[in-house]
């Protein structure tokens, strides 16, 4: 019998042999004992820690069947290793033009080792279907977007990579494969940043590419070993620590983000509210692609000035001022306080944590005052 993703997450990395720790060890070593040939993975701490397998198997359970995980120091490093194994031979990388900056920015540092970064709507098909017949090229769609919350058509998208046969990546930070498995829809690599929720608990920062392409595993990992962007052993294990709970997180965080959106969308100073669980144009894409919740991330916009919604950021009690999201702590931010972020200027992203949402809407309802 096939137990449920649940339950593989929970038992991953868990030993049965009698005598062995019921908590996975930290095994904190540069190096191992060898002499000869070295076995695969135990030559130098740059090549493998057994933190990483445990880690690896329990996101390859979520992104469904046939999937490897590959797992990296951040989820900078993962897009890096993954746009520097798809670039070669590429005009182009197409990217969601409200997507998560950073990642773009990456790509146009890596410009004279890649292939020319571009911009479209994801939301706009034909726009997409443009921009992949600039020659060869990659899809890099990320759904919802950071930090507007859009919901792209992971279907469609997938139907217009394999049409112009563009290798489709799917950041699937904001969902993560409980919620949303981009490789069912095409897609030949799901991307993460495990600082967000996987891990959950605002202390690590890791990364991960999952495919279930043994080729660009095998690639991503050689520039992972070759780079050196490895997870740290002790972050292994507060990843693994996290994601045993995530299932538990994500439930109780998409139900509160879904409350705050619902209360949001009623208050007299918002303007306008952002979540794939409310977003009456996308509702039933979202729907359609995003099982059993839409997630913890919600963004909305005030009337008045970017100093009006400091001010608002500043007056909370719990939610707390800080950027990143998908932690059990509900965080926000005035995202455009970044000086390469493209959100409004009144934009707040608000990660919606694991407290009662009665507490969080008495905070937020307060801090709206301000
Ligand atoms: N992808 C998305 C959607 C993100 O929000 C982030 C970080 O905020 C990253 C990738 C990069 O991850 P990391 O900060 O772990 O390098």
């Amino acid at each position: 019998m096939n137990f449920s993703e649940q339950s593989r997450l929970v038992h991953a990395g868990t030993e049965r042999t009698a005598g062995a720790p019921l908590a996975p060890p930290l095994l904190a070593t540069s190096t191992y004992v060898s002499q000869g040939e070295p076995e695969p993975g135990r030559g130098y701490g740059r090549e493998g820690n057994p933190g990483w397998a445990a880690v690896e198997e329990a996101l390859a359970a979520i992104e469904g069947p046939g999937a490897a995980a590959v797992t990296f120091a951040s989820g900078q490093a993962a897009s890096m290793a993954l746009l520097l194994a798809l670039a070669d031979g590429r005009a182009a990388i197409v990217f969601a033009r409200d997507g998560y900056y950073n990642t773009r920015a990456l790509a146009a540092r890596l410009r004279p080792h890649g292939a020319e970064p571009v911009t479209v709507d994801l939301l706009d098909l034909g726009a997409v279907a443009r921009a992949l017949g600039r020659g060869p090229t990659v899809l890099w769609a990320e759904t919802p977007t950071n930090p507007l919350l859009r919901v792209a058509d992971l279907a469609r998208l997938g139907q217009l990579a394999a049409a112009s046969g563009a290798p489709f990546v799917v950041d699937n930070t904001v969902a993560t494969g409980l919620l949303q498995k981009p490789l069912e829809f095409g897609a030949l690599a799901s991307l993460y940043s495990l600082t967000k929720s996987v891990s959950g608990h605002s202390d690590v920062l890791g990364g991960a590419v999952v495919t279930r392409d043994p080729a660009l595993a095998a690639e991503v990992r050689a520039w992972r070993t070759a780079g050196g962007g490895v997870p740290g052993p002790f972050e292994s294990w507060l990843v693994l620590r996290g994601i045993k709970t995530l299932p538990l997180r994500i439930e109780r965080q998409s139900a509160n983000a879904l409350a705050l959106a619902r209360f949001l969308a009623g208050h007299p100073r918002v303007t306008a509210v952002h979540y794939p669980g409310t977003s009456p144009a996308t509702l039933e894409v979202a729907r359609r692609q995003m099982a059993a919740g839409f997630g913890p991330l919600l963004s909305f916009e005030l009337a008045g000035t970017a100093a009006d919604a400091d001010a608002v950021v500043g007056a909370s009690r719990l939610v707390v001022p800080a950027t990143s999201f998908g932690g059990v702590e509900s965080t926000w931010e005035r995202r455009a306080r970044w000086a390469a972020e493209t959100a409004p200027g009144t934009l707040i992203r608000l990660s919606a944590g694991v407290e009662p949402a009665a507490d969080l809407i008495a905070d937020i309802g307060a801090a709206l005052q301000a």
